[in-house]
């Protein structure tokens, strides 16, 4: 059995390890606060469930593994500027923006980037977080300690979100999912969708894009790409060099799913390109208790994390991917009255793409 180890021990990392077992790999997720050292052998491969990790015992001694895969990758994309400055290099469409500098005004930022503009630190953010929006010109300043700390982005009046997930062999041969419809709320995402016939006249261009990104990097493994739709256009909002969290239907929806396409080419097993069943969904659960009754939903796939639960926190997931659309509305109608009433708006969604 070979074994991989992967820096983070989150949910992406126990997804790994679940999607290992089948394949005979043993995925071994460290937890980055670790202090501890681990019995790493020079033929075993290191992979991350993560972009950026703090110094500790652990990430030292698995960021330094010489067989730890893609390593120059994580820095560029860990860090806005220089994933903003990659995009814009490779020539792909993106929001506007610029490096917020130490003597940035947020009255000069309205005037090359419009009335809204998105404020990102650089780097840490995720679910929405580490984000200051600047909305009203003359009033508006640049939170404390975000000069050269941050980017502004133009606000973009996209139409809709949408991610495309693939995975580049070692080989450089890449594959990809079909585009995933994302709905995001106050920054977090709360569900997904895929595949859908109308986006499919999109898929060619993002797949360039995407094989485009992981090329120039050399990159091996899952990558994600979130993209803005604006009409037929697609801008990048952003990249993750990892598995996504609009990849999870993929677990439901597919033959091999995100997290085992990930261990294949870290493995250098071979790589396909999946099969795709039926259209997937996926419900995120923020900040909700478990519930055991979710079980007795027709056609729901459970993944609970087993983290404590906070609010705004995912916690959890549930896919389906059941054969006819009435069939997958049913089953929203019987998860509905077991999630909090503001999950309405989120099955309305789902419910809606499916019409
Ligand atoms: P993730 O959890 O996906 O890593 P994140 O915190 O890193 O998210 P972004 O993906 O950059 O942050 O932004 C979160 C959400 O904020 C986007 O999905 C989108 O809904 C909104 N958003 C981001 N950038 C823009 C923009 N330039 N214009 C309009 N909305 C934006
Ligand atoms: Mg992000
Ligand atoms: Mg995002």
């Amino acid at each position: 059995m070979s074994r991989i180890w992967v820096l983070g021990a989150g949910q992406l990392g126990q997804m790994l390890k679940h999607a290992g077992m089948p394949l005979n790999l043993d995925v071994q997720p460290v937890d980055i606060e670790s202090e501890e050292t681990f019995p790493l052998q020079a033929h075993e491969q290191v992979t991350a469930e993560r972009e950026q990790w703090p110094e500790t015992a652990a990430t030292r001694q698995l960021a330094s593994h010489p067989a730890f895969v893609n390593l120059q990758t994580f820095p560029i994309l860990a860090d806005r500027f220089t994933q903003k400055s990659l995009i814009d290099e490779l020539g792909l469409a993106t929001s506007p923006w610029q490096l917020v500098r130490t003597n940035t005004q947020a009255d000069s930022l309205h005037d090359k980037l419009g009335e809204r503009v998105l404020l990102k630190r650089r780097t840490g953010g995720y679910d929405g977080r580490g984000q200051h929006w600047l909305r009203e010109p003359g009033l508006d300043a640049i939170p404390e300690g975000w000069h050269e700390e941050a980017i502004a982005e133009q606000a973009i009046d996209f139409d809709e979100e949408m991610s495309v997930v693939g995975v580049r062999g070692a080989d450089g041969q890449c594959f990809f999912y079909p585009l995933t419809l994302n709905l995001h709320v106050n920054g977090i995402l709360l569900g997904s969708v895929a595949p859908l016939a109308r986006l499919a006249h999109l898929q060619q261009k993002a797949e360039q894009m995407l094989a485009k990104l992981m090329n120039h990097l050399d990159y091996v493994g899952v990558m994600a790409m979130e993209c803005f739709r604006v009409g037929d256009d697609l801008l990048v909002n952003e990249l993750a060099p990892r598995v996504h969290n609009s990849g999870h239907w993929t677990q439901a929806g597919a033959n091999i799913s995100q997290f085992e396409a990930h261990l294949r080419a870290v493995a250098k097993l071979p790589l396909v390109q999946p099969c795709v069943k039926n259209t997937s969904l996926m419900v995120n659960l923020v900040g909700t208790e478990r519930q055991e009754a979710w079980l007795t939903v027709p056609g729901a796939e459970l993944y609970w994390y087993g983290k404590e639960v906070r609010p705004g926190r995912k916690v959890g997931h549930i896919n389906f991917s059941l054969d006819a659309h009435p069939q997958t509305k049913a089953a929203l109608d019987t998860l509905q009255p077991l999630l909090p009433a503001h999950y309405g708006e989120v099955l309305d969604w789902l419910r809606s793409q499916l019409d």
